[in-house]
């Protein structure tokens, strides 16, 4: 058969902006243009000169906005403001609704609450058989190692609990949790996450690694965390070498727009790739920051880049004070379709609704399954084309009856066959 190539005005090219979106850039020095290089470099430094105050903020970015300063205040008994100097020099001082400020930056807006966000949106407390672990799914479970994270995030699922902020005092027990796992042989699977559990020293996380490892029944074990994106300095060769001792160990990474994928970042995700641990991305859906197909598409390339599989994408939970972030679910539905088809299947995510009160993640797709009925399943492709695939009402194949001299390969017409359109009729 004569293959006909598309008319190449058929195909999409790369947009200029979409290219500028995809470049790798250096966070560079910003205000901390006179730090010595191997300070920069030192992840202690950079947790220990931290943005943490209003009067750095003020400080540091002139521009700061009355609804900023107000937020700022409001901060401080909700959730801790923390910014690394890394991350703070992908701001746009310019830019009010810059989207890396967006994300960590505080807004008066957080004080707004309504009847459906809850301090704890997902449920975690009441899925929590033992301080720190959340057993929601039949084999797996979420552990808590620390209320810590190198910056904090507006938009957190656990600002309840992290930063301290809000005084709920968390203090893991690993002990107590270790014993739960050991005595539940149902489990398979443990997210290690926090909190970040890469603020752990390489000595106390290799011991809770070791421990976890030693559970025989735990198959497969997970790192949550966004400190390669908020501090790359932490991924250190020792961290690396140390962490591939506990394979098979996977990690999950934080990413929300490109421009948080700096050269150092895509230098620290290398190391940890290096180091054999697959490596998958978590976004989530976030008003002005990145709810617009192009900008995701670029994200997403740039998370393949970065050696990176983009793997879920958050509806941004209910969580108090967070409207003025939460995109939609059509916006969302309408990112995932303009993604399917458009980019390589590995970049597109899935999207999913952490169901509100505990029912876990459920997956949300655009609709590509248009109909289906006694004889086919009618589909639409990526660019709104119909096709019809025949298969039975009862899910199995349409067969026709043997025609002279071909096989059938063992297959007999079903009811459900002979009642299809694509059964011939004989008179
Ligand atoms: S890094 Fe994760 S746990 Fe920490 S504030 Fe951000 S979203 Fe929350």
């Amino acid at each position: 058969m004569d293959f006909e190539p598309p008319a190449a005005e058929t195909f999409q090219f790369p947009s200029p902006r979409l290219l500028a979106l995809k470049e790798f850039r250096p966070a560079g020095r910003g205000p901390w243009a006179d730090i010595a290089e191997h300070d920069w470099n030192d992840w202690r430094w950079q947790l220990k000169h931290r943005v943490t105050s209003l009067e750095q903020l003020e400080r540091l970015l002139p521009t700061l906005t009355q609804e900023e300063r107000a937020g700022a205040i409001l901060a401080r008994s909700k959730l801790a403001v923390a910014i690394t100097p890394h991350f703070f020099n992908l701001i746009d001082p310019a830019n009010p609704n810059c989207p890396i400020r967006r994300q960590v930056i505080p807004r008066v807006e957080e004080g707004n609450t309504a009847p459906w966000e809850t301090a704890d949106p997902v449920g975690e407390d009441s899925h929590s058989p033992v301080p720190g672990l959340v057993h929601r799914y039949p084999d797996r479970v979420l552990f808590l190692v620390t209320d810590r994270c190198a910056a904090y995030c507006r938009y957190c699922t656990r600002s309840r609990l992290v930063s301290n902020a809000a005084g709920y005092d968390f203090h893991p027990e690993f002990d107590r949790q270790i014993a739960y796992l050991e005595q539940h042989p149902e489990i398979r699977d443990v997210l290690l996450s926090g909190g970040d559990p890469l603020l752990l020293s390489d000595d106390k996380l290799s011991h809770l690694l070791g421990r976890l490892r030693a559970i025989k029944h735990l198959e497969f074990l997970r790192l949550g965390t966004r400190i390669p994106i908020f501090l790359p300095q932490r991924i250190t060769p020792e961290l690396c070498a140390m962490l591939k001792q506990y394979h098979p160990l996977f990690m999950s990474v934080h990413v929300n727009h490109p421009r948080e994928l700096t050269t150092e970042v895509r230098e620290a995700l290398g190391r940890l790739a290096d180091a054999g641990i697959p490596l998958g991305n978590q976004s989530v859906l976030l008003k002005h920051v990145n709810d617009e197909v192009e900008v995701m598409q670029a994200l997403v390339q740039k998370l393949l880049l970065s050696r990176v599989r983009p793997y879920y994408l958050y509806q941004c939970d209910l969580i108090q004070g967070s409207a003025h972030l939460r995109s939609s679910v059509k916006r969302g539905i309408e990112i995932i379709q303009g993604l399917r088809g458009h980019t390589s299947g590995y970049a597109v995510p899935q999207y999913v609704i952490d169901a509100p009160g505990g029912g876990g993640k459920v997956p949300v797709n655009p609709e590509y399954v248009l109909s289906r009925n006694h004889d086919r399943v009618v589909v639409r492709n990526y660019e709104g084309k119909v096709f019809e695939y025949p298969e039975a009402g009862d899910g199995t194949p349409i067969v026709l009856p043997r025609e002279e001299g071909l096989p059938n390969f063992g297959f007999a017409p079903t009811p459900a066959s002979r009642q299809s359109r694509y059964f011939p009729k004989f008179a």
